[in-house]
């Protein structure tokens, strides 16, 4: 399989049901941070964010926000949320997937890993044998120059996948 192409796609991480979960066979959930669950500038977890997690946690899912993110950004959406986290988690390198995983003392193949990035989230999940699930950024004019950048990198591939994928 296409280490870049996500096993599915949803526009808002809200969307993601339980129990699509549940039927993919999934019990641990590891979710990005920024443009995935909250705009990059945001200090506060936006409440449907919030509330889509605590579905999860409702339904006995073990949760994980990993982010590459500073830690006093990254903590505070802990606090928030009660969902621990790894910090500045440098994805998709030195097995950053593969720790979170670990935490979650879960098989991959029963994690789903969810993101806004192609060459981040997807590529280092699919690397730690996880469930990949791509989201659409919530907002790509708050991002990083590198993040344009890498964006910009990611259209043959995104466009490779919604072909297929349509
Ligand atoms: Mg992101």
């Amino acid at each position: 399989m296409n280490p870049f192409f996500p096993d599915a796609f949803f526009p808002r991480v809200e969307e993601i049901e339980p129990a699509f979960l549940h039927q993919q066979g999934l019990q641990g959930v590891i979710v990005d941070l920024d443009n995935t669950l909250a705009p990059r500038h945001c200090a506060v977890c936006p409440p449907s964010a919030r509330a889509w997690l605590d579905r999860l946690k409702a339904d006995g899912f073990r949760l994980l926000l990993l982010s590459n993110s500073p830690s006093r950004r990254v903590r505070q959406y802990e606090e928030q949320t009660g969902v621990p986290s790894i910090p500045s988690a440098m994805k998709p390198l030195f097995g950053a997937h593969g720790r979170a995983i670990r935490r979650l003392s879960l098989p991959p193949s029963r994690v789903a890993v969810i993101g806004d990035q192609i060459y981040t989230d997807i590529l280092g999940g699919n690397l730690a044998g996880a469930y990949t699930i791509l989201v659409g950024p919530l907002s790509k004019g708050s991002d990083h120059l590198w993040t344009k950048l890498v964006r910009w990198v990611e259209k043959p591939v995104l466009h490779a996948y919604f072909k297929r994928h349509p």
